[in-house]
């Protein structure tokens, strides 16, 4: 694996592929890598002559008094994790490399994706992320690229941005890798404390209690979402829901009620002790 850390130089690497007539296959990471960011590496790896995975932990998409300074590191572990996964090159550029001038562009990400779930809570979150991805594209010029389902929103509004600004891209939403239990996993669960860990597991069944719910025939989302507090209240201990969402798969409009076209994304954020996790399944 080449690890490459200037723009120029992969530039000149990916042109050189591209001269060659490679496809060229891309996942972008924040690093501290789990098997969820392998599982995105092994569909590169099937779907493209070259992979290119980047770590780069974005300051644009954190604000001040979130978690940037502590986000969990381990780069050896990435390396020898992303060798054994025959990546091709890894781009771990610096701060300095990425922002060498501060960015005088900013997004402005229409309300309906990005006024609800995730972005209500982290305003500044997405137009960071758009600003992050569009620079990375632009760099590494794929021709796939691969993000997770695990963050729904995040994966939608992406993928809306590279219909917009005509990227010549394709994009990959792939299924979310859970633990033994159900927990989503994130590189943020080292957060956890270990009662912390024993508990979380809810998340995922209140979601799966919901679905049933729906699949049993339940239409009316107000008593859903009823139904959903009260089952993640019986176990309450020191967390605060940010969200439990019913909404349009397609659009993230809230769904007043379900019918049998409705394309559902069930979706969650919350946060235990420090720790936000988010988690959602489609129906
Ligand atoms: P991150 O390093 O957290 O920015 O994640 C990099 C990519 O991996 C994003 O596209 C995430 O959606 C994806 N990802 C994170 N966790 C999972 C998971 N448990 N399953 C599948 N993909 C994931």
């Amino acid at each position: 694996m080449k690890i490459i850390k200037k723009i120029s130089k992969i530039n000149a690497t990916i042109d050189g592929l591209r001269l060659q007539g490679k496809t060229i296959g891309f996942t972008p990471t924040m690093g501290y890598l789990h098997r969820g960011h392998l599982s995105l590496i092994n569909a590169s790896k099937k779907q493209n002559d070259i992979t290119v995975v980047s770590i780069f932990v974005n300051p644009a998409q954190f604000s001040k008094n979130e978690d940037l300074s502590k986000y969990p590191k381990d780069f050896e572990r990435d390396k020898e994790l992303l060798n054994k996964a025959k990546v091709d090159i890894l781009f771990y550029p610096s701060e300095q490399e990425i922002y060498s001038t501060k960015s005088s562009i900013n997004f402005i990400i229409d309300e309906e994706l990005v006024n609800c779930m995730c972005g209500k809570s982290r305003p500044h979150h997405f137009p960071g992320v758009l600003l992050i991805c569009s620079k990375l594209f632009n760099i590494i010029k794929p021709d796939n690229v691969y993000f997770g389902q695990k963050d729904f929103q995040q994966a939608l509004i992406i993928k809306q941005m590279i219909k917009d600004l005509n990227f010549d891209i394709k994009m990959n939403i792939m299924p979310i890798v859970r633990e033994k239990d159900g927990l989503a996993m994130s590189s943020r669960n080292v957060y956890l404390s270990p009662s912390e860990r024993a508990f979380v597991p809810i998340l995922k069944k209140s979601l799966d209690f919901i679905a049933e719910k729906i699949k049993n025939g339940e239409k009316n989302v107000k008593k859903l979402k009823n139904d959903w507090e009260k089952f993640l209240e019986l176990d309450a201990k020191s967390y605060i829901v940010d969200y439990l969402d019913i909404r349009d798969k397609n659009n993230l409009s809230e769904l007043k009620s379900l019918n049998k076209n409705s394309g559902i994304v069930l979706a969650l954020a919350v946060k235990i002790g420090t720790t936000r996790l988010i988690d959602n399944i489609v129906l």
